[in-house]
């Protein structure tokens, strides 16, 4: 599969130079949902291999906008996957004992324990981006954090933790779109906060931090990926390629038996 979405590290990428609609060549939803599907089988067999195996686990960051699919990609990736083999946590306003720590104290308490692939909907990264926009912090507090995450990030991967970072790149106007249809269609109504509105407001600074924390925190050992999400589909698919790459890569292998287990026969 080609590396589009990834960007060299040390390199400076500008985000207005990627396409939130891009679609890769894909032609259609029909070709995509196809290889989705067999992709999940696949990520759904060696999760449970690294499940098995108990020695390395995956982390999958999901950051972007409002808006942008963080929960759509959970559910269409996730969907047919072994519930026992991954662990799905989401970063929600800290509160006032996770405030009392240290901004990364949340974070790895819920990294995942070796065997599983643990998906974060929000992470760290919202204590240089939130925190940055709506000023929760001075500067002088939060721009130290990009070195104090890449550290971190690097203790994880020593560690056994494969670390991949997908930013959902949507447009202003599909926002739009998406936030409106959360206000006129009762079923999704409840995702709805006035809050958003207020961040949409922000939406310039909103992308000079998120362009700040991909540039600093892009390092070979825990790298962004960029994913067009104005298409769902291709989202899906993107972070699909992606999971399945890197569980690929790890070649995870059930372990031998613990006992010699040649010839006995259960009475
Ligand atoms: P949602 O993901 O839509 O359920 O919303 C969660 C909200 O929590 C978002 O508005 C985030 O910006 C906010 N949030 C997450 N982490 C933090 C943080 N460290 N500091 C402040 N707000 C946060
Ligand atoms: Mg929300």
């Amino acid at each position: 599969m080609s590396d589009s979405t990834r960007f060299k590290p040390g390199k400076s990428i500008k985000l207005a130079d990627y396409d939130p609609a891009d679609t890769g060549g894909v032609k259609n939803k029909g070709a995509a949902e196809e290889e989705i599907a067999a992709g999940i089988e696949k990520i759904a067999d060696l999760s449970f291999r690294l499940y098995a195996e108990a020695r390395r686990s995956v982390l999958l960051i999901l950051q972007g906008m409002d808006t942008s699919g963080k929960d759509g990609t959970i559910r269409h990736v996730m969907t047919g996957v072994n519930p026992l083999t991954c662990e799905i946590v989401a970063f929600k306003e800290p509160t006032t004992e996770e405030l009392d720590h240290d901004f990364l104290w949340r974070i790895h308490r819920a990294v995942p324990r070796r065997g599983k692939v643990g998906i974060f909907n929000r992470s760290q990264y919202e204590d240089v981006l939130v925190v940055r926009v709506k000023h929760l912090a001075p500067e002088s507090v939060w721009r130290p954090r990009y070195g104090m995450i890449n550290a971190f990030e690097k203790l994880l991967t020593q560690n056994d933790t494969t670390i991949v970072k997908c930013f959902l790149h949507i447009s202003k106007d599909e926002q739009r779109k998406r936030l409106q249809a959360r206000i006129d269609d009762p079923h999704k109504r409840w995702k709805f906060n006035l809050g958003d509105l207020a961040d949409r407001r922000h939406w310039d600074d909103y992308q000079q931090a998120y362009e700040d924390a991909l540039n600093e925190c892009n390092t070979a050992e825990a790298p962004w990926h960029i994913v067009p999400s104005d298409k769902k589909w291709y989202r899906n698919l993107v972070v699909t390629r992606i999971l399945l790459r890197t569980l690929t890569e790890l070649d995870p292998h059930f372990p031998p038996a613990k006992e010699n287990l040649e010839g006995i026969v259960v009475e």
